[in-house]
């Protein structure tokens, strides 16, 4: 009986290690193993990958993966698996009071490695019938810093949401307060803000390296990472250099493709690719999942080496797994997928009517989980 997966002829795509080219992959005991022709040879599964995309497992950076605890959890296995992503990050879906359940029954309950960013709001996002309370007085640090440091290797950071529409009339208090907080936890912060009160600066210019500014190109309200002339503000280039972190996050309304297009031909391309997806998106033609978003960028006309980045190599760092996943390297687990390319035209529209027209989608073929085909569509190989 052999041993292991042989992954043949795939055209293999791995930033972490800059390669792009035909190469065969050996995966065993759960982990990617050095090819040998001698090994191979022993695997049990042998999968033909003739003119497709081998790529390492994807990451899905913001999600909302709270299954039966919130409204908006999605089952992380069925969104993530059949669609060649292997990790994924909840972002802020529960607070200190759901965390615990979380790492244990979410995490503890799934195939994909997932990690989580905890809202600074005991309740997290429950519902999306009303927002979480974003008051300041009410930011548990004692709770945070204690599930922070009950489960630090799960949780990565925390969350805020601000904006008209969750911290109306209270300004940069709650960042001001998470800042705090964060800092005395040593984790970064994840900031969403739409619809926002004040400038992009106020809230960038409070941003350390490392710190996590989501939805970065919603275009809700007066105010963006754009200036009065629809280019990336100098706040937006000074945080970038210091180590903030760009996430596209392109989930429902908090994107528009105008401001992507302008802050793509202005050299301002995201840090890393995701969803945002949540129940009520998946598989639905506004969001869908990850690949689509992928493709999206694609059509924007970003190479498909920096796309495949910022869904492998950038998120796997940030989840403090680097050179352990998102990559094919050596040593590394076993989680890969392999895509069809699949040619002809195909639309993509946000929610104020712009669109965007493409000629790529990536379609899933199989995926790899820790050395073990967790999918595998019928007519791949059968
Ligand atoms: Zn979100």
């Amino acid at each position: 009986m052999g041993r292991g997966i042989w992954i043949r002829n795939g055209r293999v795509m791995d930033p972490a290690r800059g390669i792009d080219r035909t190469e065969d992959i050996l995966i065993r005991d759960g982990r990617i193993v050095p090819f040998s022709p001698d090994e191979a040879g022993k695997a049990a599964e042998e999968i033909d990958a003739a003119g497709c995309l081998v790529l390492p497992g994807l990451i899905d950076f913001h999600a909302h993966l709270a299954h039966r605890m919130t409204d908006t959890g999605v089952n992380p296995d069925l969104m993530a698996l059949p669609n060649g992503i292997t990790a994924a990050v909840d972002a802020g879906s529960v607070g200190t009071a759901g965390a615990d359940a979380f790492v244990r029954n979410i995490i503890g309950g799934c195939e994909t490695t997932i990690r989580l960013f905890v809202n600074v709001s005991a309740v997290g996002v429950a519902t999306e019938q009303y927002p979480e309370n974003p008051d300041p007085a009410r930011f548990d640090e004692d709770a945070i810093l204690a599930i922070c440091g009950k489960h630090p290797d799960h949780i990565l950071g925390l969350k805020l949401r601000l904006g008209k529409g969750f911290s109306p009339g209270l300004g940069l208090k709650p960042l001001i307060r998470a800042k705090e907080i964060a800092r005395r936890a040593g984790r970064p912060l994840c900031v969403h803000l739409t619809n926002s009160e004040f400038p992009y600066a106020d809230l960038l210019d409070r941003l350390e390296g490392g710190d996590i500014l989501c939805h970065c190109f919603q275009g809700m309200g007066e105010h963006s990472i754009l200036d009065a002339n629809g280019r990336v503000g100098g706040a937006a280039r000074r945080a970038r250099a210091r180590g903030v972190i760009f996430d596209a996050a392109v989930g429902r309304i908090n994107y528009d493709l105008a401001l992507v297009r302008k802050a793509l031909a202005d050299g301002f391309p995201p840090d890393v690719l995701s969803t945002d997806v949540v129940a009520t998106s998946v598989y639905q033609r506004k969001l869908f999942h990850l690949l689509y978003v992928m493709s999206l960028f694609l059509a924007l006309g970003l190479p498909l080496m920096e796309v495949v980045r910022a869904c492998t190599a950038a998120p796997a760092a940030l989840m403090r797994l680097g050179g352990r996943i998102g990559t094919l390297a050596p040593g590394a687990e076993g989680d890969a997928a392999i895509f069809r390319l699949r040619q002809g035209p195909v639309e993509f529209r946000d929610q104020y009517g712009h669109s965007a027209a493409g000629n790529l989608l990536l379609a899933p073929l199989a995926t790899v989980k820790a050395g073990r085909t967790a999918y595998k569509r019928i007519d791949f190989e059968f």
